[in-house]
């Protein structure tokens, strides 16, 4: 499967998450620690040369991607 990316296009320095379908890999969307209604949050197939989340890497098993 593709992975797929959130990320905040409004938000310049914001970083880009490994998404699972549901939730950001590091689950930060679930729990809160990311403002689900703030604008620009959108799904895409690449990340558009954003940093990845730390924590999506490690959990994704792929720290040095
Ligand atoms: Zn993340």
């Amino acid at each position: 499967m593709q992975q797929q990316y959130l990320l905040n296009t409004k938000k310049r320095k914001s970083k880009a998450h490994f998404w699972n379908g549901k939730d950001t890999v590091c689950k930060m969307w679930s729990t809160g620690g990311m403002n689900q209604r703030r604008d620009g949050y959108v799904i895409l197939a690449e990340h558009h040369g954003k940093e990845i989340c730390n924590m999506c890497r490690i959990n994704a098993g792929k720290p040095n991607e």
